[in-house]
Order: C-alpha cells, then structure tokens, then sequence
C-alpha cells in the first residue's frame, strides 16, 4: 500500500534540498534520493545540494497518487489543474535532457492549458515520440567563465609627456 504524501504541504514557488523533502512530507532522506535517481522526480542534481522545485514535487506527488488509481500512459502527463491524467495539447511536448538518464516532458493541458510537467527517462522518448511530437530542447546554457587569454599582456608605461593645455 503506497502512502499517501501531504502534496499541499509543498509550496510550489520554493525551492528545497533533499532533507527539506524529507522533512516537508516525512519520509526517510533516502527515499527522496531514490525517487530522483530512478527519474521519477525532478532535480537539480549539477551540484550539491540537490534542489527540488517545489513545483516539481508536487507534479510528482499528483502523479504519483494517480499512478495507484490510473496508470499514465507514456505519453500522457498528469494536468495539475484538471487532476487528471492528459495528452499534450496538440499532441505536442518539449523534452528537455536533465541527467544522463532522464529529462522532463513538457506539455499544455487541452483543457486548461496548464502547463504539464513529467520525469521521462531517455530510453522511453522514442515510445513517446511514436504517439506525440515531441521536441528536443537543448539543455539551458551554462555561463562559461573563461581565462582571459590575454593576462599576459605587459602594461608598458611610456614616459609620455602630456601636452599641456593652457587655460586663460
Ligand atoms: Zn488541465
């Protein structure tokens, strides 16, 4: 019997950390890790600590009680606003790749237009590619901070005599 997380505890503008997770709907720290590292769960695993967003959870938390009723079909995301499980409008998704192995699936809802979120992994897109549309988006760009090849650059100081300019 799957238990039943307090989604409306999560607030979905805030970010959190694993332990905040755990803490958010009581449950073990590495329940939260398993539920990322299986790709059910959105995260921002490029560092430490890994960040949820609170949005992300809660897509996941209503996914996942629908999940024990309704099984979502691979192309289908589960409509926050209408509670229940939807095709992409126009049978039409954006993937964007997240970690090796996954990426998020992102759709409007028909009905409501609410943006759709899902965890999808890589190895399942092509199934999903045979119902939908689905587009690869690159992932968002880092910021590159390069050296600056220049820094060798002497900074020559000329005797330089400055002509002056005389006022009144
Ligand atoms: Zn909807």
């Amino acid at each position: 019997m799957a238990k039943k997380f307090p989604a409306q505890r999560i607030k979905g503008h805030r970010v959190y950390d694993v332990w905040e997770v755990a803490q958010a709907l009581d449950c073990h720290k590495q329940t939260v890790i398993r539920w990322i590292k299986a790709g059910e769960l959105s995260a921002d695993t490029s560092r430490k600590p890994w960040l949820i967003e609170g949005k992300d959870l809660k897509a996941f938390l209503g996914a996942r009680q629908t999940k024990i009723t309704v099984k979502l079909a691979p192309h289908h995301c589960y409509c926050l606003g209408c509670k229940a499980p939807r095709e992409p409008d126009g049978k039409m998704a954006d993937y964007t790749q997240q970690t090796p192995e996954t990426g998020r699936l992102t759709g409007l809802c028909p009905k409501c237009g609410s943006l759709m979120h899902k965890v999808v992994r890589r190895v399942d897109l092509e199934a999903i590619r045979a119902k939908i549309e689905v587009t690869v988006q690159k992932a968002s760009p880092r910021i590159v901070s390069r050296a600056d090849p220049r820094s060798n650059v002497t900074i020559e100081q000329k005797g330089q005599t400055h002509g002056k300019t005389q006022q009144g």
